[in-house]
């Protein structure tokens, strides 16, 4: 099979399950050749190995079960930087990067900052700080076991000395870090509803459960945060937190509960969706 008709079968098979089907085929192709863009236009006439057309056929037809592409592909992008991810971690999504510029931009005239980055997955949002900002000291919680082994092995690709992995529960492992005290805590955690879950799109529902439940109402992390967290915010430090639609004005009230903080509000992202919650501690 020439280059030029393995892509095409490609694209035939994930047209039933994506309208991105040909970018799709072009990640695999990538993947699976181990070619750019560019030299797969070079090459379209020639002969394409067999055993890697029978690959991309495995990948296709596994992306068809409703696996995410990202899965398969086994790294994505995020920030500019690649994250390793997989079975047993949330996906980095581009709506989370206002969150790292947000926080870059509250730590720009602190030296030496002290961040965590609560419910940290994948490490995208806690490890591109630490990569942008070589003076500061970067905590990551995580409880999944899962996620710990994506976390590392995204600390080593990306060269980061800066950062330290703790393996703990938002919920009742604060204690663990009382005698650090953040300028800044970052978080993506779970913020769906329940209820919502089971209705989710076909790929998300291939996600860890653990990453995306966030209780009842999807607020159950934030009123951990508030409760737990926001008390050990250094002086003159923030909070900043991805949220889901509808949630940013009752998450803001939620940290204005607390006696710490002075100020909250919500922004939306590109898109024009809530997305992210900042709030501001006294001095
Ligand atoms: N952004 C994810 C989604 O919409 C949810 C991630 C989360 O719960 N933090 O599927």
């Amino acid at each position: 099979m020439k280059f030029r008709e393995i892509y095409k079968k490609t694209v035939e098979i994930l047209s039933s399950q994506t309208q991105d089907a040909e970018f799709e085929a072009m990640c695999l192709m990538e993947k699976v050749f181990g070619i750019t863009r560019t030299q797969y236009y070079l090459k379209a006439d020639e002969e394409a190995e067999a055993d890697k057309c029978a690959e991309m056929i495995k990948y296709s037809e596994r992306r068809v079960s409703g696996e995410p592409l990202q899965y398969i592909l086994g790294q994505w992008e995020f920030m500019g930087r690649t994250f390793f991810v997989g079975k047993g971690v949330l996906i980095p999504r581009p709506e989370t990067e206002i969150i790292v510029e947000a926080a870059l931009d509250f730590i720009k005239d602190k030296t030496a900052p002290v961040v965590f980055d609560l419910c940290s997955g994948s490490g995208c949002i806690g490890i591109s700080i630490a990569a942008a900002r070589p003076d500061s000291t970067v905590y990551l919680l995580e409880k999944s076991s899962d996620a710990i082994s994506f976390l590392r092995k995204n600390i080593q690709l990306n060269n980061i000395q800066n950062i330290h992995v703790l393996k703990g529960d938002i919920f009742s492992d604060f204690n663990t870090v009382n005698m650090l005290k953040p300028d800044l805590i970052v978080s993506n955690p779970p913020y769906i509803e329940s209820d919502t879950i089971p209705f989710l799109q076909k790929e998300v529902l291939e996600e860890p459960r653990m990453a995306l439940d966030g209780g009842k109402d999807g607020l159950d992390f934030y009123r951990a945060i508030s409760e737990h967290w926001l008390p050990l915010l250094n002086i003159n430090g923030a909070v900043i937190v991805e949220c889901g639609e509808n949630q940013g004005e009752r998450i803001c009230s939620i940290f204005k509960q607390n006696s710490r903080i002075k100020s909250a509000s919500y922004k939306l992202d590109y898109n024009g969706n809530e997305r992210m919650v900042s709030a501001h501690a006294d001095s």
